[in-house]
């Protein structure tokens, strides 16, 4: 199949997820031109220092013009803002996508802005860290992982399949799903783990009875992985916690019932419940790394055989 390329990219947003795209586009020749545009100036100049993109605009709107994809990557609550900033000036025929945590939320946002003339394909890549930032990036962050796009119904098949295609040449294995759906699975496979481990890290911060430098001395008995993930853009989570209401509160409903059967099986020394449990999950992380998603190595692999400073925070 032949490879997109498109005439010109606008990234509109350069943290961790637009400066790693700037670089595998970069890398893999997706473009002509890179433009980038960013909120702070201070970014923006950041951005030009490592030379991430062609063009570096002030005003979304300037980067966006002419540009055949326009990828969105800012926290899920700006995603309006920017549909507005962008939508006037957009070019009839381009695809417009972002990389938002929750997709519901950013439809609602932006396909009522954004004017009919363009594809827009809502897409969000399972890949991150916990760091932010345009010195954040790097090209293979997608190497392996999950691309999730949303289409809408009135999605052009074309339109999509240049967009899949991209996000295959970036690395990625490319699923389609419908919004809700996908916020569903995000909010237990992601959303839930990120508010356990902020809970647990506030919970061991406000302890009297065991002192801070003893939580940091013995953390690597289980608490220093709740740390990484509770180390997340704090941004970016207020954000998908406010977008993904729904499903997150579902969700939580559901995992405060099974932590009070799992107090309930400790009180009662109810050894078989959790042995039983135990065995079970065990069984789960051992498909995730059949799968690919994770490797079996110390340090749960993090720093070590899928990237330098690839972790699996999404
Ligand atoms: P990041 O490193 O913090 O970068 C955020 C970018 O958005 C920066 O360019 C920032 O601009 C801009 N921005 C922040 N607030 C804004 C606002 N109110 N209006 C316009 N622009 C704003 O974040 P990231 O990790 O790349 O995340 C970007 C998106 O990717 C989010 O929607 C997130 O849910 C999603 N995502 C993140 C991960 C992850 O693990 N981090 C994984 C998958 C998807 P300035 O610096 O100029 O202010």
């Amino acid at each position: 199949m032949p490879v997109p390329k498109f005439e010109k990219i606008a990234l509109i947003g350069i943290g961790l997820i637009g400066s790693s795209l700037a670089r595998v586009i970069r890398r893999e020749d997706l473009a002509q031109s890179i433009a980038i545009s960013t909120r702070r100036p201070e970014t923006l100049a950041r951005a030009r220092e490592l030379r991430l993109g062609d063009e570096y605009h002030a005003r979304a709107g300037d980067a966006v013009a002419d540009a055949d994809l326009v990828i969105v990557s800012v926290p899920v609550g700006a995603s309006g803002q920017v549909a507005e900033a962008i939508s006037d000036v957009l070019k009839p025929g381009a695809i417009v996508t972002d990389v938002g945590s929750t997709k519901a939320s950013v439809i609602r946002q932006m396909a009522p802005v954004l004017p009919e003339s363009v594809h827009f394909i809502p897409g969000h890549p399972i890949a991150g860290t916990e760091h932010s930032g345009p010195d954040a990036g790097f090209a293979d962050l997608f190497d392996g992982r999950w691309c999730i796009l949303t289409p809408l119904p009135a999605t052009d098949e074309k339109a999509l399949q240049n967009l899949t295609q991209f996000w295959e040449r970036c690395g990625s294995k490319v699923d389609t799903m419908g919004a809700e759906h996908h916020d569903m699975v995000l909010a237990i496979v992601s959303h839930l783990p990120h508010l356990i481990a902020y809970n647990i890290v506030g919970t061991a911060d406000d302890l009297e009875t065991v002192t801070k430098s003893e939580v940091i001395k013995y953390s690597a008995s289980g608490f220093r992985d709740f740390t990484r993930l509770a180390a997340s853009d704090p941004t970016m989570w207020r954000d998908v916690c406010l977008h993904n209401r729904d499903a997150i509160l579902e969700m939580l409903a559901r995992f405060s019932e099974d932590l009070s059967a799992l107090q309930r099986a400790i009180r009662w020394g109810d050894g078989e419940k959790l042995f039983d449990l135990f065995t079970r999950t065990r069984a789960i992380r051992r498909s995730i790394i059949e799968a690919g998603q994770e490797v079996d190595a110390p340090n749960f692999g993090r720093h070590a055989a899928l990237h330098p400073q690839k972790s699996d925070v999404e």
